[in-house]
């Protein structure tokens, strides 16, 4: 039968994802901190021909940390196995993961804040002392059997850092956080998107694709293959100045490429919050969204972009703010802003 055009946007952004994903350091653009401090301890690791330290990666969706995941594995040579964290239900699939790796090999856990405790505490032994406990039968003849495993790395990603417990956190020997990216730096990840897709492209017309796209690689990727499909629907094929605007249009992105979410916190703090000061509870419950993830996931680019203001009293939106969704501004916009 053949593939309903339209297509689960999740599995096409994953492959999208893996088709443009950087294989080398080179081709990871930004996040140069990130990349020197790993390139280090990466050459440390393999000079010693020890495994490496077990490292995290955080930061909001889209910026690079499976990337950097599998770079690791690349630069150290060995195998990388991928699970996500609420995928371990058992301690069983776990053991199953942790038996199978071999000395210097990869374990990534995405989303691993969504570990149960359960899980989580089974894997403490085997990151410090690479053992695991195995219970072997149940009742009165139950007994533990102690496993050796390889060496391994365990690469953990999340965008909730917060939600991460102080014991395993404290596991990690490093931890990265990654942000977002510049317009520049999404403009060079476009060119690259635009030769490996084999695309010919206006650099004005990525330029503006960049700028519209959150700070974030994923989004910008995403939103250059909408616009080549508008582009090969409605020109030559070739991706213009004038026909990306029409595409970013016809898809109702903001010229900031502030998502729903975005939208949705700003206005409530707008228009039910006259601007602000208002507590993230308050906020929370207004936008139907998790307190934790407004303040990891979305805040940090509302806040980069200077749209909103962390206060003592609370968030509190700004002048730049109210001028971009269209209210008036009062005079005395920063004392009262509306
Ligand atoms: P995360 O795991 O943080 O959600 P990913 O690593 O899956 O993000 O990145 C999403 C996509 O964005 C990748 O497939 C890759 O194509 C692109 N990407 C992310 N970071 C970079 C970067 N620094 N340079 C080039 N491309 C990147």
């Amino acid at each position: 039968m053949p593939r309903i055009a339209q297509g689960d946007p999740l599995v096409e952004d994953q492959e999208l994802d893996r088709s443009l994903r950087p294989a080398v350091f080179d081709d990871f653009v930004g996040q140069s901190k990130v990349k020197e401090q790993l390139q280090i301890f990466l050459q440390a690791a393999r000079e010693r021909e020890d495994a490496l330290d077990h490292c995290l990666f955080y930061g909001p969706p889209g910026l690079g940390k499976t990337t950097l995941a599998h770079l690791v594995s690349i630069g150290m040579g060995t195998q990388i196995r991928v699970t996500t964290g609420p995928v371990l239900e058992k301690p069983a699939d776990l053991a199953g993961l942790l038996t199978n790796l071999q000395d210097g090999d990869i374990l990534f856990i995405d989303e691993i804040h969504r570990l149960s405790t359960a899980i989580e505490e089974y894997l403490y032994p085997g990151m410090e002392d690479f053992k695991l406990d195995i219970l072997i039968d149940r009742g009165p003849a139950a007994r533990t059997l102690q496993l050796t495993l390889p060496r391994f790395t365990l690469v953990g990603a999340t965008t909730r850092a917060g939600l991460l417990t102080s014991p395993l956190l404290a596991r990690f020997g490093m931890s990265f956080r990654l942000d977002y990216y510049t317009a520049d730096e999404l403009l060079q990840i476009l060119e690259r998107s635009t030769r490996i897709l084999d695309v010919s492209a206006q650099k004005e017309a990525l330029y503006e694709i960049a700028r519209r796209s959150r700070g974030t690689p994923r989004v910008a990727n995403r939103l250059l293959q909408r616009v080549r499909d508008v582009a090969q629907v409605r020109g030559d094929g070739r991706i213009t100045l004038p026909l990306t605007r029409e595409a970013l249009e016809l898809l109702e992105i903001d010229v900031k490429g502030f998502d729903e979410m975005d939208k949705r916190l700003m206005r409530a703090l707008i228009e039910k919050y006259r601007g602000g000061p208002v507590g993230l509870g308050t906020l929370a419950v207004t936008v139907g969204e998790d307190e934790g993830t407004l303040e990891e996931v979305y805040e940090p680019f509302l806040i980069r972009e200077g749209f909103l203001e962390r206060t003592p009293r609370g968030r509190k939106a700004t002048r730049l703010a109210l001028e971009h969704f269209g209210y008036p501004v009062a005079e005395d916009a920063q004392e009262k802003l509306l």
